[in-house]
């Protein structure tokens, strides 16, 4: 599809970008803003946030929020916490983009090292849950959310030595159709999952170290989904997943 996305698709728009500091995620922060809206920038590594916002300040958009959180360590009260201040300061959140993972290793089950196993799944799987859980009610408060799950082929059809990265992504994929059935007839909340396809990032280069990164596609190619997923050009679209690569 071909989609052009108007200038002011997003104004007004409360978004929250979770891995906003690198990669996918800090080029979707980067034109959310640039479309109106005011993201707040969840990430592990302040200093990369700081960046983010700086950016998005210096080009004239809506002033991001940040919200540091190592997602591999995070208690219920933290995120508990986050939402209560995204409702007192804006009042809603009007999109979620679920983007933040790591890779882990690639590796075979039968070897896989034990706690990594754990912190893949805790990262990718169950702080998706738990963010999604929290920020609900803010979701609701919105005239029309959009929640975004990021996903990957593999979590499609998972595939050999992608260990707890395939897993996560996997039943990253039935929770996020759970909440789309869910959610459907009982709150104004689309839910979607995009597969970006192969993108020149850090985590790409760490899973294809052989590749030369010019030949694959740079985050900016991808924003046209992520923006038509997140404007209300897609008000009523629920349950689909979306490959950046032909949709
Ligand atoms: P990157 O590794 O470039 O960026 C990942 C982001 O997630 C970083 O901002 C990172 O923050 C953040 N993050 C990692 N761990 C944590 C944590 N514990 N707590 C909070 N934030 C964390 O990845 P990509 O941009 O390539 O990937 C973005 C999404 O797209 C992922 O869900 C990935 O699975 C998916 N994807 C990517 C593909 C690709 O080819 N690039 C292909 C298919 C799917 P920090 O930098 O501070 O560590």
């Amino acid at each position: 599809m071909l989609y052009e996305a108007p200038a002011e698709l997003l104004t007004n728009k409360i978004l929250l970008v979770t891995g906003a500091g690198d990669g996918i995620g800090r080029v979707a922060a980067r034109t959310y803003a640039a479309h109106g809206a005011t993201v707040i920038l969840l990430g592990k590594t302040t200093a990369k946030l700081e960046a983010v916002y700086d950016e998005i300040v210096a080009a004239g958009h809506p002033e991001p929020g940040i919200a540091p959180m190592d997602l591999a360590n995070v208690e219920p009260q933290a995120i508990q916490e986050l939402a209560e201040v995204i409702e007192q300061q804006y009042g809603r959140l009007d999109g979620l983009l679920h983007n933040a993972s790591i890779l882990g290793d690639r590796a075979p089950l039968e070897h896989y090292d034990l706690n990594l196993w754990s912190r893949v799944i805790q990262v990718n799987l169950n702080a998706v849950f738990m963010l999604t859980r929290i920020l609900l009610p803010a979701l609701r408060q919105s005239a029309q959310a959009s929640l975004l799950f990021t996903s990957s082929s593999v979590g499609a059809t998972p595939r050999a030595y992608w260990g707890p990265y395939a897993v996560s992504k996997y039943g990253m994929e039935g929770m996020a159709k759970l909440f789309a059935e869910e959610l459907e007839n009982t709150s104004n909340i689309r839910v979607n999952i995009i597969n970006p396809g192969a993108t020149r990032t850090r985590m790409r280069a760490a899973a294809y170290p052989n590749e030369n990164p010019a030949t694959v596609k740079v985050p900016e190619d991808l924003m046209p989904l992520y923006l038509y997923l997140m404007g209300d050009d897609s008000a009523g679209v629920n349950g689909k997943t979306f490959n950046a690569n032909s949709w």
